[in-house]
């Protein structure tokens, strides 16, 4: 795999107003180094241990994106350095995260994670609980958390359809509340999808695969 090749391919084929994280999972930091060195700096990771890890041996200026399920007790280890948290399922994880900004003096960004797909297997607010949550309230009693939009995984299927349908939700859910709560980023699409998500408007893809190679 040629890394910055990847890299400079994908950025050349995607509107300039698409940020690319490159999804660094399982890949050693070598690998970071290289795209790091071609000029990028937003990396997503999965697993908390291997995101601090990997914080910590690393240049300072990257971006780390946190893009997989958090659990609660964990927010502190990345609390202090973290640029995005993509993937907040739930409200005490919300809670959580809050508290861990006030002990930081930090106001920490997140996206809510949205179950477009409706497989078991995946996390995230169904689109009734997020309606309810969003028209409530506007999370002023969040001080130390901005909500700057929503994270969704489409179905692993090749039904493109199907996807695009999934998209296209999240994206109308993103437009109902853009103006009203200040959001700037619908984060959807990974190596399988991304053309179809910057389609139906997202604004922040996840790319793994494509950039890196296959994971073992
Ligand atoms: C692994 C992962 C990706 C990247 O997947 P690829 O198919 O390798 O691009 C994107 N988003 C999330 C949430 C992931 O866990």
């Amino acid at each position: 795999m040629n890394i910055s090749f990847n890299l400079n391919r994908i950025k050349k084929e995607i509107p300039s107003n698409v940020l690319l994280v490159a999804v660094s999972k399982t890949k050693p930091s070598k690998d970071i180094l290289i795209a790091y060195n071609a000029g990028h700096y937003h990396f997503g990771e999965n697993k908390i241990q291997e995101l601090v890890k990997k914080h910590n041996e690393l240049p300072k200026e990257i971006k780390w994106h946190m893009i997989g399920h958090l659990q609660r007790n964990k927010v502190k280890y990345i609390a202090p350095f973290i640029h995005l948290i993509h993937s907040v399922d739930s409200l005490k994880l919300l809670n959580e995260i809050n508290k861990q900004g006030q002990k930081n003096n930090r106001k920490i960004n997140v996206l809510i994670q949205i179950d477009i797909s409706n497989d078991l297997t995946k996390f995230g607010f169904s689109f009734n609980e997020i309606n309810e949550l969003f028209v409530s309230s506007n999370f002023e009693e969040f001080e130390y958390i901005s909500v700057k939009g929503f994270m969704g995984m489409a179905s692993f299927t090749n039904d493109k359809k199907l996807i695009r349908n999934q998209f296209i939700n999240l994206s109308n859910l993103y437009e109902k509340f853009k103006k009203t709560h200040s959001l700037k980023f619908l984060s959807m699409g990974m190596s399988s999808d991304y053309l179809e998500a910057i389609e139906c408007n997202s604004n922040i893809i996840r790319l793994g695969s494509n950039i890196f190679g296959k994971r073992s």
